[in-house]
């Protein structure tokens, strides 16, 4: 019997040892596509949107958008640049103390952030999220491309420093909509579940707009059912029809709107 129990033991530590060579001499790493992750929203049924608001932190849009956000207890993410956030820390600190979440986009917001070299790439993110570490004491873990612009060097850059690139299902901000009520009417139009809204709060005087529409898209998608989620909620969902929807991410076979 002791002998029998001592045989199972060197089998049983024998097949310990094959799985571990087994697992350390496959591939580091699965190619680029499947670990790849770009997101224009989430495959689900259910009617959640994300808002996200893009180039902040502005002095006066970004406290009168807290505003309206704290009003209608909608929590949403933030893309904010780098420079100025560190023009206004203050602000960017009192959007994470309303329970909002901030986002990686760039240092500087470069126009074209695709015509960049890796290195530039590289130092556009490693140095906006120095500066949201310095200010919030935490790391972002998202980023959005200035424009929403990617190649396969940015999206390889924010593949390996472990973002996922969050593109958006709708923007509210289009020379097709030059009215609050027409920027909420067009969000409404192409919304769908597990949808995300762009939206600015920096950059050009004009967005007191994207200030008033926001009420309007809240209450349009609450009347067609809708609640509301940050972008960290939202990838959450990205569950059991995930696979397949990063397929289609990667192929790009979600249109921007
Ligand atoms: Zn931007």
């Amino acid at each position: 019997m002791k002998k029998l129990l001592a045989t199972i033991r060197i089998l049983i530590e024998l097949g310990l040892i094959a799985a571990v060579v087994v697992l350390l001499a496959r591939p580091p790493s699965a190619p680029a596509l499947w670990r790849s992750s770009v997101i224009y929203g989430a495959p689900t049924k259910e009617k959640i949107a994300a808002l996200t608001f893009d180039d902040g932190p502005n002095a006066v849009f970004t406290p009168e958008l807290l505003d309206v956000l704290d009003k209608y207890h909608v929590k949403a993410t933030f893309f904010m640049i780098g420079r100025e956030m560190e023009k206004r820390p203050d602000i960017v600190r009192e959007v994470l103390r309303r329970g909002h979440v901030i986002g990686n986009h760039t240092y500087t917001h470069p126009h074209n952030i695709e015509l960049d070299t890796e290195t530039q790439v590289i130092r556009e993110l490693d140095t906006c999220e120095t500066t949201i570490e310095k200010i919030t004491g935490r790391r972002s873990h998202l980023f959005r491309p200035p424009r929403g612009l990617i190649d396969s060097t940015v999206f390889m850059v924010a593949e390996e420093e472990g973002y996922p690139t969050i593109l958006w299902t709708v923007s509210a901000d289009h020379h097709d909509a030059p009215t609050p009520r027409a920027m909420a009417d067009r969000v409404l139009k192409h919304m769908r579940p597990g949808g995300i809204v762009l939206a600015h709060d920096g950059t050009f005087c004009t967005r007191w707009k994207d200030v008033a529409a926001t009420p309007l898209i809240i209450e349009g998608l609450r009347k067609r059912g809708y609640r509301f989620v940050t972008i960290p909620e939202l990838l959450k969902e990205r569950g059991a029809g995930g696979f397949i929807y990063k397929i289609k991410a990667a192929l790009n076979l979600y249109p921007k709107m």
